[in-house]
């Protein structure tokens, strides 16, 4: 890499060149400044692609959520997924999954990820067993008075 110091004392070079009359020299060392110029230049726009990827992942960050077997994006009032835990995990990528008919699968990695075992919707017309039915379990007891 070419430090700024290198840059400045090469002006500072192809001036003495110049002012010496030794126009050719000047030339050639103008020119290599300026292919220095440009390669700092091009390693600009991409250490500022890399600080903008590092802010889209850490808002990313913000936005996801884990149920404790998946990842959601929760975007705006939108909320979007599943995705792959592993995935997400390991590259840092939004994989989709694909519904099948017991189990998210990851199209990537093929991971795949059981449908809770609750009735959809369309399921409930069909005559269950009580049996089935759980106890719920109150989340807060009222404290007694007295
Ligand atoms: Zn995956």
């Amino acid at each position: 890499m070419f430090s700024t110091l290198f840059q400045a004392t090469g002006f500072k070079r192809a001036l003495d060149l110049f002012e010496a009359g030794r126009l050719e020299e000047g030339k050639a060392l103008l020119k290599s400044l300026q292919e220095e110029f440009l390669a700092v230049c091009e390693e600009n726009e991409a250490l500022k692609r890399q600080l903008s990827e590092v802010a889209e992942v850490l808002d990313l960050a913000e936005k996801v959520q884990f149920d404790g077997q998946k990842y959601w994006l929760n975007d705006e009032d939108e909320r979007r997924g599943p995705f792959c835990q592993v995935c997400y995990d390991r590259d840092g990528l939004l994989v989709h999954l694909h519904r099948r008919e017991n189990h998210w699968e990851c199209q990537s990695c093929h991971g795949l990820y059981m449908i809770p075992r609750e009735a959809p919707a369309t399921d409930r017309k069909k005559p269950r067993l009580r049996t089935n039915l759980k106890k719920t379990v109150p989340l807060f007891f009222e404290r007694e008075l007295g």
